[in-house]
């Protein structure tokens, strides 16, 4: 019998954090949980803690570290000081990167120098430092399983293919819930509208880049990184549905797609599963239901995230650390209700005319430019938006 697979989730208490500790609850013949991580969202984890027994917990805010050392529990807690060595433990097998946007980034670069297995979750730390990462794994022999819907989908695809007969690959995107709103109202759109995604229940953070498409851009990126793609080689199709959850066209012609119900426990057990699949008791694909799959064409001036996205890809440099950190702090701003839906593009176009640089940045340039451009933007106010 196959050994049970000790696993960390890092954000625990994020929705993928969540799921995460779904797909285990539904099999503890497989999988255990060692360790959690949160910020700050004590509440929740020591929930977790109480139900799932790790041996562990770690808090990375410093405040919310020292209220739950204070409280004398009868587990291990820890600080993020601790991360670093946690990680290398014999007690860990899979790290489930699950952390949101450039904070995920030190935890992710420590799980992939400890040469493990890495379901990841956090794009934003391949859209950053994925020329660093990817240098990093073919010294340590760490392998990331990518738990993106879309990622996962094309690494489906992918079972049993020779690399070099890739034509393309597809990524489809929902589209999000402005897909059919006249670009003329898109100054009036409020928090509340963004927040409503049409198929997939997230966090706040990746639904807002869902409604701007900066989902889809960070997510062209990602797939750069995992799967050795050109940028000409990775197109963006609309898909309402989502149920193709993305598509690899081949030299032949042929067309191969993952398809099933936009719920990411199925990609998250990928993650833990793979190479092997799990069988699961919740209910499948019904194609009756979904008796209509529909694609569209981005509109990229309706969704200029999209088309920066590319764009960065395309400059390399330090393009793709400026555009995401400026999109970091435009989606809190919007969140915070201080800038409108439409200036969320706009803060990340002056951003990249600002900050930009072709020359690739090291690991410690990536921390410093993504501070300047956070630093930047933060002494900036709705009035000065203009004049960059
Ligand atoms: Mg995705």
């Amino acid at each position: 019998m196959e050994k049970i697979k000790n696993i960390i989730i890092l954000g625990s208490t994020g929705s993928i954090g969540t799921s995460a500790l779904e797909v285990i609850e539904n099999n503890p013949d497989k999988f255990k949980v060692t360790y959690l991580s949160t910020n700050t969202r004590i509440d929740l984890i020591l929930e977790q803690a109480k139900k799932f027994r790790p041996r562990g917990i770690i808090i990375t805010d410093d405040e919310a570290y020292k209220e739950v050392k204070s409280l004398k529990l009868d587990l291990e807690v820890y600080s993020k000081f601790d991360l670093q060595e946690i990680i290398l433990r014999d007690d860990i097998d899979i790290v489930i990167a699950a952390m949101v946007g450039f904070a995920g980034l030190e935890s992710t670069l420590e799980a992939v120098k400890s040469g493990k297995k890495i379901a990841l979750a956090n794009k934003e730390t391949l859209v950053v430092a994925g020329h660093i990462i990817t240098k990093i794994i073919k010294e340590s022999g760490a392998t990331i399983i990518p738990i993106d819907s879309e990622h996962s989908a094309i690494l489906q695809c992918l079972v049993g293919e020779n690399k070099s007969q890739i034509k393309k690959i597809i990524l489809t995107a929902s589209g999000g819930p402005f897909l059919n709103r006249d670009i003329e109202d898109f100054d009036t759109i409020t928090i509340n509208e963004a927040l409503k995604h049409p198929n997939w229940k997230m966090g706040n953070k990746i639904t807002i880049d869902s409604a701007t498409m900066m989902n889809k851009g960070l997510e062209v990126i990602e797939a750069h990184w995992l799967f050795g793609m050109k940028k000409d080689q990775i197109d963006v199709i609309i898909h309402p549905q989502s149920i193709i959850h993305s598509m690899v066209e081949f030299v032949d012609g042929s067309i191969k797609a993952q398809l099933g119900i936009p719920d990411m426990k199925l990609p998250i057990q990928y993650a833990l599963s793979y190479p092997e699949r799990f069988s699961v008791s919740y209910s499948t694909m019904d194609f009756i239901k979904y008796s209509q799959l529909t694609f569209l064409e981005p509109d990229y001036k309706k969704f200029k995230c999209l088309a920066l996205a590319y764009k960065s890809l395309e400059l390399g440099g330090n393009y793709s650390v400026i555009l995401n950190a400026a999109n970091e702090i435009a989606v809190q701003k919007f969140l915070n209700n201080e800038i409108k839906f439409t200036q969320i593009p706009e803060i990340i176009e002056k951003s990249l005319e600002k900050f930009g640089d072709s020359k690739e940045p090291d690991i410690n340039e990536i921390f410093e430019w993504d501070l300047r451009v956070r630093e930047y933007l933060q002494k900036s106010n709705k009035v000065n938006y203009g004049i960059f």
